[in-house]
């Protein structure tokens, strides 16, 4: 798979773009991440014109349409901000984005929980960075996380799987459309839903079953919506144990009661918290390649993301 564009807040990227000079490098997006990514740096305070080093501001106002303040002098930038912002979310359509991810705690970058001062100059943790908003509104199925929620390993585990999956989506855009090439897409990536959503599974089934009903343009746009929305939601132990046990009814008869009682017990393992996903995909993905399941095989929810990221190593 060739590298996957991801936009990015500049100064994560160690770029010294911060209103006192400096830089925010995050090593894990940059060196580990970086390994797969193409990074599409964006510093809005500076693209918008302001120098650095400058001084530091903050949203203020309605939390809705804030108005973006420096902190001292009081000058405003609202308007600035906006006209470029708008500008170069449609110069980063061209880019053909898989997400974007922001700088916590920016009254520009932020994705959420910023703080907006009212006039007594009180704040509330309830704004969006100027330039995510805009950037959010725009690409409302893009994959957006920020830096600190990416510590999560939960969170983190979403995120990675659902640029991975866009890329693949694009992937299979940029085929002919076809009934057929959706189809593939969709029986790859079956189990990956489920695991994320059984509703979604469902009606992702439902929406294949009639695909000739639909014209293809549209068929297309709903299922990316589909998709796009299913693997928003975060998998459990629970989902994913329901997974595991399904696909392990692929081979339940080759087992013998032993080996049967082998793979349940490390299911639960897995559902109670005693170890980590990793181990039973491992033991599930012997049994898909020692009796050949070629369903099995070729799902993705075997392997969503490079093993090497270690994405389901925690418990
Ligand atoms: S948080 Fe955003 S605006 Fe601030 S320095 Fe980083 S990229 Fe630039």
């Amino acid at each position: 798979m060739e590298k996957i564009k991801l936009g990015i807040s500049s100064c994560l990227m160690g770029e010294k773009v911060r209103y006192d000079g400096g830089h925010r490098l995050d090593p894990f997006l940059k060196e580990t991440l970086g390994q797969y990514m193409e990074y599409v740096p964006v510093c809005p305070e500076v693209e918008c014109g302001l120098p650095i080093p400058r001084e530091s501001m903050h949203l203020e106002g309605n939390p809705e349409s804030p108005r973006l303040v420096t902190s001292f002098t009081k000058r405003e930038i609202t308007k600035q901000m906006i006209k470029w912002a708008k500008k170069r979310v449609i110069e980063l359509e061209k880019e053909d984005l898989c997400g974007f991810i922001f700088k916590s705690n920016s009254p520009s970058s932020s994705m959420e929980r910023v703080r907006v001062y009212n006039e007594q100059g009180m704040p509330i943790k309830k704004g969006v960075g100027m330039f995510a908003r805009i950037l959010m509104e725009h690409f409302p199925l893009l994959p957006v996380e920020d830096e600190v929620r990416l510590h999560d390993p939960q969170l983190r585990e979403n995120f990675i799987e659902r640029i991975f999956s866009l890329k693949r989506w694009r992937e299979t855009l940029s085929k002919k459309e076809s009934r057929g090439n959706l189809v593939d897409f969709h029986t790859r990536h079956k189990l990956l839903i489920l695991s994320h959503s059984p509703k979604h599974y469902q009606r992702m089934g439902n929406l294949i079953a009639h695909a000739k009903d639909l014209p293809l343009k549209e068929l297309y746009l709903r299922y990316q919506t589909l998709l796009m929305e299913s693997l928003r939601l975060k998998t459990t132990p629970k989902k994913n144990a329901n997974v595991l046990q399904h696909m392990m009814g692929y081979f339940k008869q080759e087992l013998s009661p032993d080996e049967k009682k082998e793979v349940l017990e490390v299911i639960d393992h897995y559902r109670q918290g005693y170890i980590p996903l990793i181990v039973p995909i491992t033991l599930i993905k012997h049994y898909a390649r020692k009796y050949d399941q070629p369903y099995l095989k070729q799902q993705v929810y075997l392997n969503p993301h490079p093993l090497e990221l270690q994405l389901r190593n925690h418990v």
